[in-house]
């Protein structure tokens, strides 16, 4: 633990974010033992924006994706296996299917039935009056999307003239439903963190907080569009987590003297760490289980779709070796983040790790600890 971190707890003043409690407590598995605690499902990967950095590439024309039966057989396959909290991702936008807000047809409808929590992942372009009392009325946490106060801004990152009106619409109206009003607050904003809104983010941490509403601030992963449109997006690799570390300073900053939380700056997220690999699998829009998002690189694939003959059961692939070895990431992990004095809380961002180094294990590079630690010692191999 750093030093930092250490003084605080020995003050007893460490009050930690809102979210950081919530989150531990809805995907806590009912039986410890169980192989899943959560269930990461993306329906379809047909969207009505184009973001500059989406990591599915989704578009408008997309054609495909799991049919509302193969989403009801992962939900009940999850379920057995140990999930409480099942989180539809879409791989695009899940408000443009047209089940998800109908009572009884709704997958969100069918999970809650089976006793599990769920969140929903939405653009909010196409949240209307109606679609925020249904979700309201549901057994959910809504995570909706900002980038940028600013309409230009905002517009030129989700590609579509436009967005930037429908999304602060879709978000007004969550508020209006009241998903912002409990405690734990049901409505959070997830943004990457990118050269175009570097500057306005601690104003967007200071609107979300006022409102009651979890902000998920990230370093994004690099992958989808998002590597094709790298240079315009993200600060050069030598220079990334020294901006990341400013900018989360900051966040800490306004948190402390503003809103009177605390927590601990480590990448990927802003008052927040990546807990998914000790009990999460991401199943894509084909049935393929990934450790996450962020790796798109199946451990096996479901009896679904063109696997429907030759799949395997989810708990045939959470209980495999390498979802085992995922599971033991504190145990594997290698270089800098397992040398960290952080390590018991934090593992940084696997998908980082993949992505820039093709080992999952390896220390994130977007680390500006693990930065250090790198120019503290000599090098000793170089990684191809
Ligand atoms: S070096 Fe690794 S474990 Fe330590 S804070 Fe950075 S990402 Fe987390
Ligand atoms: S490892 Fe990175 S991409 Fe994967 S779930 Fe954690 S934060 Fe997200």
């Amino acid at each position: 633990m750093s030093t930092e971190a250490t003084e605080v707890v020995e003050q007893g003043v460490r009050r930690p974010p809102p979210e950081e409690r919530s989150r531990t407590e809805r995907t806590l598995a009912l039986d410890p033992a169980a192989p899943l605690r959560r269930i990461s499902i993306e329906l379809e990967r047909r969207c009505n924006l184009a973001c500059l950095y989406c990591y599915t590439s989704a578009t408008a024309d997309y054609r495909g994706g799991l049919d509302e039966e193969e989403v009801r057989f992962v939900v009940r396959e999850a379920v057995a296996c140990g999930a409480r909290a099942i989180s539809v991702v879409a791989g695009g936008e899940a408000l443009l299917r047209r089940t998800l807000l109908e009572p009884g047809e709704s997958c969100l409808d069918y999970a809650n039935a089976l006793g599990a929590y769920t969140y929903l992942y939405t653009n909010a372009t196409l949240v209307t009056e109606r679609a925020a009392r249904f979700l309201a009325a549901r057994d959910v946490t809504v995570v909706g999307k900002l980038n940028s106060l600013k309409e230009d801004v905002q517009d030129a990152l989700a590609g579509v003239p436009g967005s930037a009106r429908l999304m602060r619409r879709g978000i007004d109206e969550l508020l209006r439903a009241g998903l912002a009003d409990d405690t734990p607050s049901r409505l959070g904003l997830e943004t990457i963190i990118c050269r175009q809104n570097y500057d306005e983010l601690p104003d967007m941490w200071r609107f979300m907080r006022r409102h009651h509403i979890v902000p998920e601030v990230e370093i994004a992963t690099d992958h989808g569009r998002a590597a094709a449109n790298r240079s315009e997006l993200y600060f050069a690799p030598a220079e990334a987590p020294q901006k990341y570390q400013a900018l989360f300073e900051e966040l800490l900053r306004i948190d402390r003297s503003e809103f009177g939380f605390d927590w601990v700056p480590q990448p990927p997220f802003a008052a927040g760490s990546c807990q998914l690999h000790f009990g999460n699998v991401y199943v894509n829009d084909r049935g393929g289980v990934q450790p996450c998002a962020g790796i798109d690189v199946p451990y096996g694939y479901l009896r679904v779709g063109t696997h429907a003959a030759d799949g395997q059961s989810l708990r045939a692939i959470v209980t495999g070796t390498e979802v085992m070895r995922m599971r033991n990431v504190r145990e594997n992990i290698e270089g800098a983040c397992r040398s960290c004095e952080l390590r018991d809380s934090c593992y940084g961002c696997r998908a980082a790790a993949h992505h820039a180094l093709g080992d999952r294990f390896a220390a994130d590079p977007t680390c500006w600890r693990a930065e250090r630690a790198r120019r503290r010692l000599p090098l000793l191999r170089v990684v191809p």
